[in-house]
């Protein structure tokens, strides 16, 4: 499989190696596959009957033919999935519980599948591989414990100090070993401004080899797609019919990966593309007429997005009018999101996450038109994060839950990370 820009479909392709290692093409764009390949009849049958690690397996590996064997790629996602994705029973629908990989949210399995990519591609080479990340908190911790051990490659991740939560804080800058952290005296943007510096500093290049991993990399959307081809063949093993799933998105590289494998051949209805009041995807599937803006700040911060990144992939493989027969766009606010888990909780004694929840309250307002009903296909929502990991947005509306024994092990870390200056020179003097 090649891969061009998503700006440039005439521009030069390359492999999945190098879009994944680069991130980013040249002429900024995101790297998208130049076909989506199918699941193969046989595999399309039988997936309802086939194990979690044989989906992965069917699903990624036509991304990376010819540059992973199959033999080492099925290690890699024996390695990388250590963790299951089970699609539960909640009330009136089906939940697929993404949280369940050691930083409790649905970035581990992108995060974990790229690092094995990474040290594979870089198998032969003798210079070190440094990651430079910059993280509001979720996705810092995701990549430093998918890379922690990895040979060969070395993490730093900046966050923006006093604004991550404790536990995040530990996610990110507990772990020790190949993973280092410097908690930046600014905001999460000063972060990325140190970070984009780094990577246009001369000197730094000829000292080290860098590279990124943020959500837009292509090796973290592939990976994504194999939980969505296993709750849609669960689903479909109980019930006969193809799925619909609720998607709380932000920069919507989630719900691109749910795209691809309703594309594969996944038995997938439809989807919900559920925002926060950072409704730029929703406007659009309206209006016709995308504006990307500033975000916002809501209580589900991960999906604070204004300009999602993911938008231009969405693009270059569909259409307006076949993005709204697969796709409907619901924005919640803060307000029914608050309500949401409180009236999840009474009722069926589950926490929801507010990310989960605004997943949840838009398929409550899709149920409520009569547009989705639950007879024609099972429905499910997304759970992208653990409900202990915002305890101090959930408990006050829940009272107190419990943390399950690995977020507690956690806690338990200590924090090593050097406090610098907002400051590109206070950065580079210490890499
Ligand atoms: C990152 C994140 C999201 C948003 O996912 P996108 O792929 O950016 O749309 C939603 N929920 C949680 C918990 C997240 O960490």
């Amino acid at each position: 499989m090649r891969y061009y820009s998503a700006r440039n479909k005439n521009g030069q392709a390359v492999a999945f190696a190098q879009a994944a290692l680069a991130g980013l093409a040249p002429d900024g764009g995101l790297f998208v596959p130049e076909t989506l390949p199918e699941y193969p009849r046989a595999v399309k049958t039988s997936l309802p009957a086939m194990s979690f690690h044989d989906i992965a397996f069917e699903t990624i590996q036509p991304f990376v033919h010819g540059e992973i064997p199959d033999a080492t790629l099925g290690d890699m996602l024996h390695d990388a999935f250590n963790f299951d994705a089970p699609l539960a029973t909640v009330g009136d629908r089906y939940m697929l519980e993404l949280f369940h990989g050691p930083t409790a949210a649905f970035k581990d399995f992108g995060a974990r599948f790229m690092a094995r990519a990474f040290s594979y591609f870089r198998r032969n080479e003798d210079k070190p591989l440094r990651i430079l990340v910059a993280t509001s908190g979720d996705t810092g911790g995701a990549v430093a414990d998918g890379f922690f051990g990895v040979d060969g490659i070395s993490v730093t991740v900046l966050y923006p100090k006093g604004r991550v939560s404790p536990l995040q804080e530990r996610q990110i800058a507990g772990l020790g070993k190949n993973i280092s952290a410097f908690a930046v005296e600014g905001s999460f943007d000063d972060c990325q401004r140190l970070v984009k510096a780094a990577f246009a500093d001369e000197s730094l290049k000829k000292r080290m080899v860098l590279s990124s991993a943020n959500s837009i990399n292509i090796a973290r959307l592939v990976p994504q797609a194999v939980y969505y081809a296993t709750g849609a063949a669960r689903a479909m093993a109980e019930t006969g019919k193809p799925a619909v799933f609720c998607v709380p998105s932000g920069n919507f590289g989630n719900l691109t990966a749910g795209l691809y494998a309703r594309e594969m051949g996944a038995p997938i209805r439809h989807f919900i593309a559920a925002t926060n009041i950072n409704k730029t995807v929703p406007d659009y599937l309206e209006n016709g007429v995308y504006e990307p803006r500033a975000s916002l700040p809501t209580i589900s911060n991960a999906m604070d997005v204004g300009a999602p990144s993911n938008f231009e992939r969405m693009t270059v493989h569909w259409t307006l009018k076949r993005l709204r027969e697969t796709l409907t766009g619901v924005f919640i606010s803060d307000e029914t999101t608050r309500g949401t888990i409180k009236s999840v909780h009474n009722r069926y004694g589950r926490f929801l996450d507010p990310h989960t929840a605004v997943g949840w309250a838009a398929l409550d307002a899709l149920k409520s038109t009569g547009k989705i009903t639950g007879e024609d296909a099972p429905l499910g929502t997304l759970a992208t994060a653990h409900p202990a990991k915002f305890a101090e947005i959930v408990e006050p509306l829940t009272g107190a839950m419990p943390v399950p024994p690995s977020l507690q092990k956690v806690m338990e870390r200590n924090v090593t990370a050097d406090t610098i200056s907002a400051d590109v020179s206070a950065l580079i003097e210490r890499l």
